[in-house]
């Protein structure tokens, strides 16, 4: 069958198409009902059926490849490399449930996992979907302020966390940061399980504080069977940015998120069961929870977990797992791959990369010179696919797996993927523009496929206003990026319509990060853009305009004052958050209203037309923001 005539299906007939793909995965009670969309924009997938997606990794292999390695963990970090196979990791996850049983938690409990990039997160996200509880996981880069708003959104029963990561050889640790977000957040956390690595010193509070290693001795031999949950039964939430300050709690369900997962491995990552893959992410971001963990389990892929920088050892390291872990599949981010270019050409040809059948890469635009580059060099197809957090899986990609032969175009992540009935709207009228060409905003038509978002976790009305309210009398789905779609169906992305940035694939609400910077005392106002960065995608640069003038009259004052804010941002949001430069200004750039002209302090930094600024209040504030910024 064509692609074309796949994807008509997938819409036109959309119940039927949805109804194979759920035969990829196991069902314990069969569904009624392949979708119900009578309460838009809420849809709820394959209801009535019943299934567990730690069942679907782990045990419905155990069969066919229990000797097969399930998950490969490799840190160049404290230089260990382990392998779990489906058997054992099934073990594993037995125990890990039965902790966390022990320590209270039930069917629909949250589990908070705030992890370095080791097995043992993995095993905790597997044990907590197995209870019929629902993970959060927190990005391990992430301070405590941030950890402690998404504790208090969460209310976790037990969070599970370790005593340190590691990054380029430097210790980073863990338990200091989520002692503070202890004590800051207002819920109350009943347990922490810490997985000591031996990495860092880590004071244990008992009895809230629970050793991994010993309880795990104590339940050697446990079995704790998967609790099997309705297919609408959510999953894990994972918090994202957005305009507000607030991140939000993206809430994912059960039976559609695996069928999503294996049908996209299947058709757009071309992955088999027995293969191994390679996501070089973090379990912490979206891509990280399908392509690490579920997407690879599910379809019976040997995964790796990684933890290291990419050029260390050296910058040969990923090619060298490719090489002995006989990689089928890969997927990065540009940002990795621009890191790469900098380094020794020689690092991409010592290796063996017979295995590898295409590298994937998302997260962020991704440039056709980096694209052009990657490909040459390694020799295998590069395929861009792009999506989001909420979506769970690719909105827009090359379906090889269905049609080999589609073919890429340069710049483009590709074409509308099965169920996803892309639009793009005029932002003014709201109108569809169906010519070929037209720069609008990308947005879905409900029902979302299934894997997508449900609902903002505790917030239906903020899932509404969020994501459906944006064009009066259009109930569609906002993406908030813009985009272009030519005569052939191939899409462009062109950067966000919100306050959303991208810094080297990771998305950052730069209302969250001047949140953090007015709590500084020194801040009196603050602006924050993002600005295009050859490496990065884009980084964020702050102005500020100073609570006392005199502090930051001289080159001496304003180095000071920059380097405080900056910590202060580590320490609430993280160092992933901190702004490239701080800069102080006697006064931003806003309209007579009052409303920040972040678009006009964006195009100055880029050194770009500021476009019309009739409504703006002082005329001068854009000049002495020129003068900062080029500073
Ligand atoms: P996240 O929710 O962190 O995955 O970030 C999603 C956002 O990253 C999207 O809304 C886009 O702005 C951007 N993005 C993700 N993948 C791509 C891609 N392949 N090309 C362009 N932008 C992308």
């Amino acid at each position: 069958m064509s692609y074309r005539a796949l994807y008509e299906r997938s819409i036109q007939e959309r119940d039927t198409y949805w109804a194979e793909q759920a035969a990829r995965i196991d069902w314990h009670r069969p569904f009624d009902q392949v979708c119900d969309y009578h309460q838009p924009p809420f849809a709820k997938w394959f209801v009535g059926g019943q299934t567990n997606l730690c069942h679907n990794a782990v045990d419905r292999h155990l069969a066919a490849r229990p000797d097969q390695a399930a998950l490969i963990a490799v840190s160049t970090e404290t230089n260990t490399e382990e392998i779990i196979t489906f058997a054992q990791l099934h073990v594993e996850v037995q125990r890990m449930a039965a902790i966390l049983q022990n320590l209270g938690v039930k069917k629909g409990d949250r589990v908070l996992i705030y992890m370095p990039m080791i097995a043992q997160a993995v095993i905790a996200m597997l044990a907590t979907v197995r209870l019929g509880a629902i993970h959060s996981v927190v990005f391990g880069g992430f301070a405590s302020h941030a950890l402690a708003s998404r504790i208090d959104d969460a209310r976790p029963t037990v969070i599970v966390s370790a005593d340190a990561g590691s990054r380029g050889g430097k210790v980073i640790p863990y338990k200091p940061l989520l002692d503070e977000a202890l004590r800051v957040c207002s819920h109350p956390v009943e347990h922490v399980l810490l997985v000591d690595r031996g990495l860092a010193p880590a004071e244990m509070q008992s009895p809230r504080d629970v050793d991994y290693a010993s309880a795990r001795a104590a339940v050697l031999d446990a079995q704790v069977p998967c609790e099997w949950v309705d297919a609408t039964h959510p999953s894990y939430t994972l918090y994202t940015s957005g305009t507000t300050g607030k991140p939000k709690g993206v809430q994912r369900d059960t039976g559609g998120y695996a069928v999503a997962l294996a049908s996209s491995m299947d058709q757009i990552y071309c992955g088999k069961p027995g293969e191994t893959f390679f996501c070089a992410s973090d379990i912490g971001w979206v891509v990280g929870h399908s392509y690490i963990v579920y997407g690879p389990l599910i379809t019976g892929m040997s995964t790796i977990i990684y933890e290291g920088l990419p050029i260390r050892p050296d910058a040969a390291i990923w090619w060298s797992l490719v090489e002995k872990y006989k990689v089928n599949v890969m997927f990065s981010a540009p940002t990795a791959v621009r890191v790469l270019k900098k380094q020794d050409p020689d690092c991409l040809k010592r290796h063996d990369l017979s295995s590898l059948k295409s590298l994937f890469l998302a997260g962020e635009p991704l440039d056709e010179p980096t694209a052009a580059w990657i490909g040459e060099a390694i020799g295998k197809p590069i395929v861009d696919n792009y999506w989001q957090t909420e979506t769970g899986w690719p909105i827009l990609s090359l379906a090889r797996g269905v049609d080999p032969s589609l073919k890429t175009r340069l710049g483009s992540p590709g074409i509308a993927m099965p169920g996803y009935q892309v639009k793009l709207l005029d932002d003014q009228t709201g109108e569809e523009l169906t010519g070929a060409d037209q720069k609008g905003v990308l947005t879905i038509e409900g029902p979302l496929p299934p894997g997508c978002l449900q609902t903002v976790w505790g917030d239906d009305k903020r899932f509404v206003q969020t994501y459906w309210s944006t064009f009066h009398n259009k109930l569609v789905y906002n993406t908030f990026d813009w985009g272009i779609r030519d005569k052939d169906g191939y899409y462009f992305i062109l950067g966000r319509t919100d306050d959303v940035i991208n810094v080297a694939g990771h998305r950052l609400g730069t209302r969250e990060i001047e949140e953090a910077i007015s709590s500084h005392a020194g801040v009196a106002e603050v602006a924050v853009v993002g600005v295009a960065d050859q490496l990065k995608g884009q980084v964020a640069r702050a102005f500020v305009v100073a609570r006392d003038p005199a502090r930051v009259a001289d080159a001496a004052g304003c180095a000071a004052l920059e380097a405080e804010i900056m910590q202060t941002v580590d320490s609430q949001l993280g160092a992933v958050a901190r702004p490239a430069r701080v800069q102080f200004v006697g006064v931003l750039p806003k309209t007579r209203s009052g409303k920040l002209l972040r678009r006009a302090i964006q195009a100055v930094c880029e050194g770009r037309d500021t476009g019309d600024l009739s409504t703006i209040e002082d005329p001068t504030a854009l000049q002495q923001l020129q003068a900062a910024a080029t500073t």
